[in-house]
């Protein structure tokens, strides 16, 4: 498939619908081609933010949508991110996420106590990688100047399906998140999810652009991703 060029329906109904073994296969060939397959990257991943989020994503456990027993809790002091980020660089991680379960970023203190987050973290000598929602360019910016690495926003599922998964944003949006995110030289981690009732739909749906979000944007690094326990 030509990345370069808008796929046909065909081509992505093909790939989709390979035994998973033969994906697992195919994508394992093209990471040797570019990475030691040997080599895996330790992550700790902390939620400093969780549940009671504004958004309807359907699939997620911390909407406040969605009555899932989670419990809420409050954006975690610096002090708490400071003890797992020294706890996670001890036991041999080299990236330390941190996720908080909000639609957005705003301006103010508690954007300020995540940009203090960062320089805590960055400052272990750990790669530093964020998920905060949408932001904007002025937001990108200062979490870069704070030393942010990595920036994690997913696409979830393909732009025509998008209102049947979430509908309290648009892909559009999510899109230029990672505009701003890619052009503040920060690096875009973005994925999605296969297996959500797609595939009738793209069966349906007119060609598919498969795209490059932004030109300088990388690709993460293979990471092994560890819940810190809280
Ligand atoms: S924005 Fe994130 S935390 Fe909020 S409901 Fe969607 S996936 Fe969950």
């Amino acid at each position: 498939m030509n990345l370069n060029a808008p796929a046909t329906r065909e081509e992505i109904v093909a790939l989709y619908q390979n035994p998973i073994l033969d994906l697992v296969y195919r994508a394992a060939t093209v990471h040797r081609v570019h990475h030691d397959p040997r080599q895996v990257q330790v992550c700790t991943l902390l939620s400093i933010k969780t549940g009671g989020c504004p958004e309807n994503c359907s699939y997620c456990s911390q909407s406040a949508h969605f009555d899932t027993g989670l419990e809420r809790q409050d954006l975690l002091s610096l002090d708490a991110v400071r003890e797992a980020a020294e706890r996670a660089a001890a036991a041999g991680s080299t990236r330390f996420c941190m996720g908080a379960a909000w639609r957005q970023v705003r301006d103010g203190v508690e954007f300020d106590r995540v940009l203090d987050m960062v320089r805590t973290v960055a400052a272990t000598g750990m790669e530093v990688c964020c998920t905060l929602g949408m932001l904007n360019a002025d937001q990108a910016q200062r979490l870069r100047e704070a030393g942010l690495h990595a920036y994690n926003h997913n696409l979830d599922t393909g732009e025509d399906y998008y209102p049947e998964i979430v509908s309290t944003r648009t892909y559009r949006d999510r899109l230029e998140t990672l505009g701003h995110v890619g052009r503040a030289g920060i690096s875009v981690c973005c994925g999605g999810i296969l297996g959500m009732g797609e595939i009738p739909h793209l069966k349906r749906s007119p060609p598919v652009r498969v795209q490059r979000v932004e030109q300088g944007a990388r690709a993460p690094r293979q990471a092994a991703m560890r819940k810190e326990e809280q």
